[in-house]
């Protein structure tokens, strides 16, 4: 297993962090002739002006295996087309372009001749429903729309007449007998010229807008900015140690953050070659990918690393290591949810590589926090701010949240301290907006500092520990459990493939923890089960933060993210409306792209 050693693109964290400057590392970036920023640009144009237009940028495994690579100079004549079809299709700068679009080279030149145009892209997630896709195109103001045919029929076409602001449908297969009211893709596409230019383009001009995953309640459209195109490229050598030469793999379903920013964008503005997967989630299938495709940086979420820890004997013996030539692989990194010390050593074992965990979420627009290449992961920890970010744990109100007071948070320097994780405004990938809802922005800032909703505590290194989401950490006799632990220590009892922690109100405790476990099928979950998981987790929490009550279920609720939908467990316990469920997974036919990667 011994993957080529490379020195760290950081070798040292604390200098790293004493000189860095986002004014300076913006002389990585190529920037336009007249001191704007493009994304596109940054992701095509340079490397065709730096001579490697030749370079395989991306490199798809189809569904069957076969193998299709695209190069830089490819990839930037067909995004050119693209853009040529926007402009001929009077389409404004600004305006929006969606896509529904599973990972295929398409989806790559729609993007970025999107981006090149300076027109604005939204991705929708392909196993949307029409309700979703209708609700996500009406608050967007969908211009364009750039889909497939079967997409299109089961999806947009029962919802269209909704939306009179969406002028042009492009099917990718429109077939003898397209449907009425869409154009054709390849017909627009091919006879378009293969050269563009990128117009003059604003550091702080719009370029992409993205849901969030809705884990705890509506939606929320995030703007993002041109210039966020620094952080992307910025922490993917920071945080995923990305060398040129590498073959990078992002997990990550295209429809959702980490798809766009380290599954588009950060790998192609360092010319790397990316690997595509038009395929679903499969363990033998996820193996063979990393080890034919000689991936080099892997970056994928917890629910895939859960499936592929399940899909494997328990003792590691034999890891798949064994069957499959992992020497390529030489970083792991995750991100969406909590990363639990077990994963981690998983990692080590099955992978030969502990698997770095990263923090940031849709409004972050890139990583945050992260556990770096030079340093020895702390398992269970999200690990250390990124050189340019400034975070803190803000002292928390009554409800939770951070409390403001005449405009000023708490921040608290005591190790261990729980509250509210903060990042210093300002970084270039910080969302610029959320669509429509002003005073929702506005509420994320207070002094200079925005408020991540999420709930962490820092150690007397430095290291940033998640306790959990402010909507859903529980307060029982006077402590805050953040159901993330208590949910990783259950995890660790043989017996349980998975558990979601809830609070429920209780008249003297204020609430009392209720686990739902979902048992390993060898394991009849009965009385018997009951009483052992609930002493394993008190000998392992203590009693005040142990669950009081475990329910076993068959199955969990989860976001298409594979996060556990808490508050969907807690809305059905309390007999509560369940809310928006649009982002729930349920699992159909060939729409079970599983290891979505979450995204943020
Ligand atoms: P919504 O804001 O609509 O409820 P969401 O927060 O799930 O949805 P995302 O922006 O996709 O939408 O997810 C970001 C969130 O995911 C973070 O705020 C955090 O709660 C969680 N998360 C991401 N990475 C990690 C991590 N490494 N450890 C723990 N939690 C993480
Ligand atoms: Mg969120």
């Amino acid at each position: 297993m011994n993957a080529l050693w490379v020195a760290p693109v950081m070798p040292d964290y604390d200098s790293a962090r004493a000189t860095f400057s986002w004014r300076r590392e913006r002389s990585r970036l190529a920037g336009l002739p007249d001191g704007g920023i493009n994304i596109g640009y940054e992701t095509v144009d340079r490397h065709l002006r730096e001579g490697h237009g030749e370079r395989v940028a991306l490199r798809c495994v189809g569904r069957d295996g076969s193998l299709q690579t695209m190069t830089f100079a490819q990839l930037a004549a067909a995004s050119s087309r693209f853009a040529h079809v926007l402009e001929a299709l009077g389409l404004e700068r600004g305006e929006r372009v969606f896509t529904l679009l599973g990972r295929r080279f398409e989806l790559y030149s729609t993007v970025l001749g999107t981006l090149r145009a300076g027109r604005v892209l939204c991705p929708l997630f392909t196993a949307f429903g029409p309700e979703p896709v209708a609700l996500r195109m009406e608050l967007g103001n969908a211009r364009a729309l750039v889909t497939t045919r079967e997409l299109y029929e089961r999806k947009v076409a029962p919802v269209r007449s909704r939306l009179p602001h969406l002028r042009h449908v492009l099917l990718l297969d429109p077939g003898a007998d397209p449907p009425p009211d869409t154009l054709s893709f390849p017909a627009l596409t091919d006879a378009a010229p293969d050269e563009y230019t990128v117009g003059s383009t604003d550091p702080a001009e719009p370029a992409l807008l993205h849901f969030t995953s809705g884990t705890t309640g509506t939606p929320k459209g995030a703007v993002h900015v041109h210039e966020a195109v620094l952080a992307h490229h910025v922490t993917a050598a920071y945080a995923l140690d990305l060398h040129e030469g590498d073959v990078f793999w992002c997990t990550a379903d295209p429809g959702w953050v980490t798809g766009m920013s380290y599954g588009i964008i950060a790998p192609l503005t360092h010319g790397v070659t990316t690997v595509v997967d038009e395929g679903d989630f499969a363990p033998a299938r996820w193996y063979g990918i990393l080890a034919d495709q000689r991936v080099t940086v892997w970056y994928t979420a917890p629910t895939a690393l859960r499936m592929l820890m399940r899909a494997v004997p328990r003792d590691g013996k034999p890891t798949p290591a064994a069957w499959h030539d992992l020497s390529a692989l030489r970083f792991v990194a995750s991100v969406g949810e909590p990363l639990s010390p077990e994963a981690v050593h998983w990692g080590r074992e099955a992978l030969g590589r502990a698997v770095h965990d990263t923090w940031w979420q849709t409004e972050t627009g890139a990583i945050m926090i992260a556990n770096f290449a030079a340093d020895p992961v702390r398992p269970g920890a999200m690990g250390r701010p990124l050189p340019g970010v400034e975070a803190a744990v803000v002292a928390c109100g009554e409800d939770g949240r951070a409390a403001v007071t005449g405009g000023h948070v708490q921040i608290l320097q005591e190790p261990g301290a729980q509250g509210e994780l903060a990042l210093q405004a300002g970084w270039p990938s910080m969302f610029r907006g959320y669509l429509h809802e002003p005073h929702r922005y506005e509420a994320c800032f207070a002094d200079g500092w925005c408020l991540t909703g999420d709930l962490v505590s820092r150690d007397a290194d430095g290291w940033y520990w998640f306790v959990g989401r402010a909507d859903d950490v529980i307060e029982s006799a006077g402590h805050l459990i953040g159901p993330f632990e208590v949910e990783s220590a259950l995890m660790e009892h043989p017996a349980v493939a998975e558990a979601g922690v809830v609070g429920r109100p209780d008249p003297l405790a204020g609430a009392i923890v209720k686990a739902f476990v979902l048992p390993r099928p060898e394991y009849p979950p009965d009385t018997e089960l009951r009483r052992d998981v609930l002493a394993f987790a008190r000998r392992r929490l203590g009693p005040a933060v142990a669950p009081r009550e475990i329910e076993f279920v068959e199955s969990l609720p989860h976001t298409h993210c594979g996060m556990v939908m808490r508050r969907l467990l807690r809305a059905r316990e309390l007999g509560l409306p369940e809310g928006d469920v649009s982002t729930l997974e349920t699992p159909g036919p060939a729409e079970t792209t599983g290891h979505s990667g979450k995204e943020p």
